[in-house]
């Protein structure tokens, strides 16, 4: 088994691989986001251990990327609990796993091995709304059977109403989350633009919006 380690913290690092390597892992180090993803993109892994904050590029953005380019390498994120970020953030972007830094070893390497055995089947399941279908591992779209060509933004924009159907989502979060703005370089207005495009390409009824609040996907 084959692990990659993107950490930039020597000492974690080194600890990681002394431990994953006594315990019969081949491990190789990364550190940070963007060797990482060099890395992770040579495709020889069975898993990568996955910093979230990380010099460079962090660690959503390595993972996001990977699925984007169709890598379905199992990740496990790892995080300090008091970052900007949760859990649910990780596993929204593509992550299988995420744990919680300071962790016990034992516990990761328990979470490490279930990872490796649920990967039978690691193609994500196809995204559905109405007679709209969004395939993640071959970023198609159809609409009533029909392929519907999207840019990326737009794709990205639709995978994000689509895997979020129940709730409002504001136009910072839409730039956060889709645009990777963090609040500066764009407008809100881009983000009404872009749902503009989705509701020419996919009807005008596909996305509602809430005045005040935001958008949701039409029920
Ligand atoms: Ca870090």
């Amino acid at each position: 088994m084959r692990l990659l380690v993107v950490e930039d913290e020597a000492r974690m690092a080194r600890a990681l691989e002394r431990g994953l390597t006594a315990d019969g892992f081949t491990v190789d180090l990364a550190g940070n986001g963007v060797a990482g993803l060099a890395r992770a993109r040579e495709g020889q892994y069975d898993a990568v251990l996955l910093d979230v904050m990380l010099p460079g590029l962090s660690g959503y953005e390595v993972v996001k990327r990977l699925r984007s380019e169709d890598n379905w390498v199992p990740v496990m994120m790892v995080s300090a609990k008091d970052g900007p970020y949760d859990q649910a953030d990780g596993l929204d972007y593509g992550a299988d796993d995420y744990l919680t830094k300071p962790f016990d070893y034992v516990v990761l390497l328990a979470r490490l091995r279930a990872l490796l055995r649920r990967q039978s089947d690691p193609r994500p399941p196809v995204l559905n709304h109405a007679d709209l279908c969004l395939d993640p591992a071959t970023r198609e779209v159809t609409l009533a059977g029909e392929a519907v060509a999207l840019s990326r933004r737009e794709y990205e924009l639709l995978e994000f109403f689509l895997r979020h159907p129940d709730r409002v989502i504001t136009k910072t979060e839409l730039l956060d989350r889709v645009w990777d703005a963090r609040g500066v370089g764009y407008e809100p207005n881009t983000v009404e633009v872009y749902v503009g495009y989705l509701r020419r390409k996919l009807g005008s009824g596909l996305i509602a919006t809430v005045r005040g609040a935001g958008y949701r996907l039409a029920r």
